[in-house]
């Protein structure tokens, strides 16, 4: 090897060393859902705002993501809420940001700025014991700050659009309570026939979602009158 060479590949070197220190976490595209594809609620009162993320190189595609989010929307219009926009944020990251930990994913969130409520779908999740999904609102975030108000799901949750209605309640609400009543949206175990929620899940959800900045009145004058 002659000298220039040999200088060159060490510059090569210690060009890829400094790539891996501190690969970037980027968001390469932003896909704003169509208003017309989100569910008319009528007499609402509270709009939603709601924040997806798919990390690129995982096995989530952003359709799939989308139709089950799609799915699930229309349960929360029982609550008087209205989806006002969805986004789902494509991210470019180091491999082990595609799996859920509490460390790496609290790491996540200082290295972007994400808009919450946020609902992350990765490839799996380290928790033990490894949940189809993982809602972390207020008052289940004090030993995990950065996770406040953000929901995890790894590939293959069953049952996907009602699991998706079903954290998002657990977030809004800032509460992991389940129920017992038949057709509840909040049983332990999701099902296509549990999709109800009950006066009482719903005032408590938007009281506590418009305290916590999850959810914005609605004037009064953009209210369809009944
Ligand atoms: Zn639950």
């Amino acid at each position: 090897m002659t000298p220039l060479l040999r200088f060159a590949a060490v510059l090569l070197f210690a060009a890829s060393t400094v790539a891996l220190a501190a690969e970037p976490v980027r968001v390469i595209e932003t896909r704003i859902l169509p208003q017309e594809q989100l569910p008319a609620a009528t007499n609402a009162s509270h709009d939603l705002r709601l924040y997806l993320y798919a990390f690129r190189g995982t096995r989530w595609l952003p359709a799939d993501i989308v139709a089950a989010v799609l799915e699930a929307l229309p349960l929360l219009a029982q609550c008087g809420v209205r989806v006002a926009g969805v986004e789902l944020r494509l991210l470019a990251t180091p491999s082990r940001f595609h799996f859920y930990s509490t460390p790496v994913s609290s790491q996540l969130m200082r290295e972007i700025t994400v808009a919450k409520p946020a609902v992350f779908f990765v490839d799996d999740t380290y928790s033990d014991p490894a949940y189809d999904a993982e809602a972390i609102g207020l008052s289940n975030a004090s030993t995990r700050p950065d996770l406040a108000n953000t929901i995890w799901f790894a590939y293959g949750a069953r049952d996907l659009p009602l699991a998706f209605a079903h954290e998002l309640v657990h977030v809004l609400s800032d509460n992991g309570d389940h129920s017992e009543a038949p057709d509840n949206l909040m049983r332990p175990e999701t099902s296509p026939a549990n999709t109800r929620l009950t006066d009482a899940q719903c005032s408590r959800l938007r009281a506590i979602a418009e305290a916590n900045g999850l959810l914005a009145r609605r004037a009064a004058a953009e209210m369809p009158r009944k």
